[in-house]
């Protein structure tokens, strides 16, 4: 089967559409959070995601951003953050508000061979907070796998995308739909393949144009429109 990962969508409808077209055909879609923040399309991609579970097999865990616009707490944001907090506050539906306040999170997906997966947005040690950047040491990944009962760790929330490998067991995370940081302004996403067990990173063209231009319009900080460009 064909697994695709997204993560770190941040209210970004124009990356979340282009990765979709490339990612429709998989047989499961996995996502590690933060759904919206910072992204000017809130409603239009948690609909979208609402619809998208419906139909198939699709799987979300809570990111520390959804948590924040769900529950109404912006300690530890940085102020550009948290003025877009408050504007998702505002504008978003109870029943979008509601799905985030919802969403599990950790989840466990098992594949087709019978390979278990966890997916959490930060860190088993700090599910919302923690970065596992791929900088860190390897002693780190070892002692985080060691909180993980299933095979696989699936994250987000870095942005950055990163596959690492602890005797066979796997962390990985796709980077991110909506709002990159590592210098390639593209959305990531990534697949697995579980016939081949290959996992591949993938980027695509969006009309970053047109999210920059909603987020203007929206009153946001022109800062989170002009790092759509840099991918940082
Ligand atoms: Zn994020």
């Amino acid at each position: 089967m064909l697994i695709a990962l997204i993560s770190d969508i941040h209210s970004n409808l124009e990356a979340l559409q282009a990765v979709w077209e490339k990612i429709r055909g998989a047989d499961a879609v996995l996502c590690m959070g933060d759904i919206v923040g910072y992204g000017a399309s809130p409603n239009e991609v948690v609909e979208f995601v609402r619809k998208e579970m419906e139909r198939r097999t699709f799987l979300c865990v809570r990111g520390n951003h959804d948590n924040a616009i769900a529950f109404g707490v912006d300690w530890g944001f940085n102020p550009y953050a948290r003025q877009a907090l408050r504007w998702h506050q505002r504008v978003m539906s109870v029943e979008n508000l509601e799905f985030l306040r919802r969403l599990p999170v950790r989840q466990i997906f098992a594949d087709d061979t019978g390979r278990r997966y966890l997916l959490i947005h930060g860190s088993p040690r700090a599910p919302l907070d923690e970065y596992l950047f791929p900088w860190l040491p390897e002693g780190e990944f070892r002692n985080v796998l060691s909180y993980v009962r299933q095979d696989d760790l699936l994250l987000g929330h870095t942005h950055v995308p990163m596959l690492k490998v602890v005797e066979g067991r796997r962390i990985i995370n796709p980077g991110s739909v909506g709002q990159p940081r590592d210098g390639d302004w593209r959305a990531s996403y990534a697949l697995i393949d579980t016939e081949t067990g290959d996992v591949t990173f993938h980027r695509v063209e969006y009309n970053v144009e047109e999210s920059a231009r909603k987020i203007i319009e929206a009153g946001l900080p022109k800062f989170l429109a002009d790092r759509l460009f840099e991918g940082l």
